[in-house]
């Protein structure tokens, strides 16, 4: 509960949901339409046409009226059979729930980590880091008899805020001559990072909607190659709510077999044109520029990023790891209670050793200095030494450029 009445606008903060931009909400307010009228089609028949260039593919790309653990379980069901073992790797809290959904469905996950220390983190080492396409390559190369039907990985970990290099995995496997399925999940990489599902060979795709695209939670997709595809006519999971062969059909029409998020759509479109007016190289650049001014404020404040891989820093959140002894959840609460700002928590393992700030989709450069503000001021009422200002340095960042520059 907020110490205060609140007035003006809650600060959200957290690396998704993300603010939904005023036109987008106007969009979904339309009234609801026929979802097997005329109308309906043609805006089906356009969403599916124009959302296959954010995720730069020319194959279909299925919708689901699900948040994003619906299309991880899809990604699974359409194309594998009972038992088929699955190479997945852990770099935080979502690769390992989507292991644990691996298992459920009766696959035979086999989870790779992280093989080093963490001075910081010596329990969770590999959740400050990216996916090791080398151990990934290495173990296909020990799979002669190819028993690995798929590879499976997080491009924007959420709860770490470390992105992977997908082109690399990519490469491990076809230096392996290996014939698994790639599959990743960009649930919150996808319209914030660069993310080419064709040019880097993945044949499932999973993404979401309340984190780049910039609409609230409520549809999810499956980006799927034509070997993805193929693999589905064989695959032996119960394939029922979430097949895609029913789907693509009805979808040929700009219809679906069962009753759509009509109104989420009418999201997605106005969220569409708005990535496309944009442009999808300035949007990347915009989140970098972001997140580059955020980790100055992080390293003005002295305290670590979650992320111990430059190379591998997320332009979408940073997570940031409270000093011992102090207890992130105390601090993101009491900064909800003092400024009404929401942050991200630590998840899994990291509960209460770090908060996560999210720099994603429709924010702009004040707000996040606002945010960089509100946690200062919660650092220090917590009792944290800072070594310096973040918001100085974030300020000076962004004055540096302009807003619309790369950092
Ligand atoms: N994967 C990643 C990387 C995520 O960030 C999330 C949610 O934040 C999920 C999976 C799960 O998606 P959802 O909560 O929409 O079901």
């Amino acid at each position: 509960k907020l110490d205060f009445h609140r007035t003006g606008n809650h600060f959200l903060q957290i690396p998704g949901p993300s603010p939904v931009p005023d036109r987008v909400l106007r969009a979904i307010s339309l009234p609801t339409i026929d979802h097997r009228g005329p109308e309906f089609g043609a805006l089906g028949m356009n969403i599916l046409a124009e959302i296959r260039e954010i995720f730069k593919t020319a194959h279909p790309v299925i919708i689901y009226p699900a948040s994003g653990t619906g299309a991880w379980e899809a990604a699974l069901a359409n194309t594998l059979s009972p038992g088929d073992p699955v190479l997945m790797f852990e770099t935080g809290h979502f690769a390992s729930l989507w292991a644990k959904m691996a298992a459920r469905l009766g696959l035979e996950p086999e989870v790779l980590a992280y093989d080093g220390a963490d001075e910081q983190l010596p329990d969770a080492p590999g959740w400050r880091r990216g996916v090791q396409a080398d151990l990934i390559e290495d173990r296909l190369r020990r799979d002669r008899a190819h028993r690995i039907k798929a590879v499976c990985v997080v491009h924007n970990e959420t709860s770490t805020g470390v992105t992977s290099d997908i082109a690399a995995v990519r490469r491990a496997i076809d230096a392996a001559a290996h014939p698994a399925l790639l599959m990743v999940d960009s649930i919150s990489g996808l319209a914030c990072a660069d993310y080419r599902h064709d040019e880097w060979g993945v044949d499932v795709t999973v993404s979401g909607s309340q984190k780049g695209l910039m609409l609230p939670p409520g549809i999810s997709f499956n980006a799927i190659s034509p070997k993805a595809l193929e693999a589905s006519k064989s695959a032996r999971l119960p394939q029922a709510y979430w097949a895609w062969n029913e789907i693509l059909a009805a979808n040929q029409t700009g219809y679906w077999p069962y009753t759509p998020s009509t109104n989420l759509l009418y999201g997605l479109s106005e969220a569409l044109d708005m990535l496309r007016d944009e442009g999808l190289e300035q949007v990347f650049a915009r989140h970098e520029r972001w997140a580059g001014g955020i980790r100055a404020a992080v390293a003005a404040w002295g305290l670590p990023i979650q992320c111990a891989q430059p190379e591998c820093y997320s332009p979408v959140l940073t997570g940031v790891i409270t000093p011992p002894g102090v207890d992130a959840d105390a601090l993101r609460k009491l900064v909800y209670q003092r400024f009404d700002l929401s942050l991200g928590m630590g998840l899994g393992k990291l509960k209460g050793r770090m908060f996560r700030m999210g720099h994603l989709g429709n924010t702009n450069d004040l707000t996040l200095i606002a945010m960089t503000a509100a946690v200062e001021a919660g650092l220090k009422l917590s009792g944290v030494p800072l070594a310096g200002s973040g918001v100085d340095a974030l300020t000076a960042h962004f004055s540096s450029l302009r807003p619309d520059a790369a950092a």
